[in-house]
């Protein structure tokens, strides 16, 4: 059997199949490369000729097998996520392989939420969520990593806690933890030449390694995908319409009991039982939101998921997941939360509500955000 062709940059292994994993090489490239004799995987290639880190998606084995290798570094941790999707974005035992490491944990995306939201109050509510998660980070920052402005607050905040330490950067996917590493790239001037690739010890994963001043390194780790985020679910055309790209305006709600809200048709809230109430809803504005009565709401569904209730489009219905209801009594201000989606904030006890998602998205309740 031939040995397989690697690339020189990172030693992944050279694939034209899937793009977000590693080793991923698009057939034109491979040729070049194979005729030039040097073969660089897409993402290597990337970073080499535009400095820039492109995303790669792992496997829940290799992901083990790269906080194993982390949890045995004296390094800091940097846990990326997305302040929007909090549930999703959690790196599941993450307090288990950091060890005795400290972890800053980097609230991102924080731009989407409202500009009137105290950012004191939400650090606050991240450190109490991350204890919950037996994750004890040293210190919470709240970050947008389009705004370069903001980088350099966390390269501050970095500085600070690595005390000469390298530096690991994880989170799943899509939190935006290119965004930031490419803007710490940006931000580091003279780095071109000198970012290198190297691999985890015993594994095929590539790191990237960026030169800090003082020898040692911040490293990109690839993400992981999270199967309970809406995400997983939905192509690239419908995934921009429920992510917000800027500041979500709440809608308020005034149901009666039995009264139906749906997301597109992505998710579902029934009102069940309560009295008249408000009801809060912090999805993206793109999203639109249908009220209907509950006795009402399977037969709207059925007829008109894919047209008046999208996404999914028409033609995505077919392979779209059924909707999975999850019921709820609410005991304190809280949060409905569809794990990627948003949520509906219900400010009064003793409501009986449902919230309905796709089957294998996570339908959570959770101390209310704001
Ligand atoms: P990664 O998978 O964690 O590396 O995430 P990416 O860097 O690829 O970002 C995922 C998506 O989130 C992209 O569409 C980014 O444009 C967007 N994004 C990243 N950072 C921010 C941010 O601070 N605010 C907002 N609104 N979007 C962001």
């Amino acid at each position: 059997q031939n040995e397989a062709l690697r690339c020189i940059g990172c030693g992944a292994v050279i694939q034209t199949e899937t793009k977000d994993t590693l080793g991923y090489t698009p057939e034109g490239a491979l040729k070049k490369g194979l005729e030039t004799g040097e073969v660089y995987c897409q993402r290597c290639f990337r970073l080499r000729h535009y400095n820039e880190i492109q995303d790669v998606h792992l496997t829940d084995d290799d992901f083990l097998r790269l906080l194993n290798e982390i949890g045995s570094q004296d390094a800091l941790i940097v846990n990326v996520i997305d302040i929007f999707d909090f549930n999703g974005s959690l790196l599941p035992g993450l307090h288990r392989f950091v060890g005795d490491n400290p972890v800053l944990l980097v609230g991102n995306k924080v731009d989407l939420l409202p500009h009137s939201l105290k950012r004191g109050k939400m650090t606050q509510w991240l450190k109490e969520r991350a204890h919950e998660e037996g994750l004890r980070p040293l210190d919470v920052l709240l970050t947008s990593a389009m705004k370069p402005k903001e980088m350099e607050a966390l390269l501050e905040k970095i500085e600070t806690y690595r005390a000469g330490k390298d530096v690991y950067v994880v989170g799943v996917t899509n939190v935006g933890k290119s965004t930031l590493i490419n803007q710490i790239i940006k931000n580091t001037a003279g780095v071109q030449d000198v970012i290198t690739t190297s691999q985890f010890p015993g594994t095929t994963l590539d790191k990237i390694e960026i030169p800090l001043d003082d020898g040692q390194f911040l490293i990109d780790t690839p993400g992981i995908i999270h199967r309970h985020q809406m995400a997983h679910y939905l192509g690239d055309k419908d995934l921009k319409l429920i992510a917000p790209k800027k500041e979500i305006k709440p809608m308020v709600y005034q149901l009666n009991e039995e009264q139906t809200l749906f997301f597109g048709g992505v998710a579902r809230f029934d009102y069940i039982k309560g009295g008249r109430r408000s009801f809060v809803c912090y999805v993206s504005n793109d999203l639109k939101i249908h009220r209907t009565k509950l006795e009402k709401a399977d037969e709207l569904y059925a007829k008109h998921v894919g047209e008046m209730l999208q996404p999914p489009r028409q033609d995505e219905v077919q392979d779209f997941p059924e909707l999975v209801r999850f019921e709820f009594t609410i005991k304190e201000k809280t949060d409905i939360v569809f794990a990627g989606l948003g949520w509906v904030t219900i400010a009064e006890p003793g409501a009986i509500v449902a919230g309905w998602a796709p089957k294998g998205v996570d339908v959570v309740i959770r101390k209310s955000l704001i």
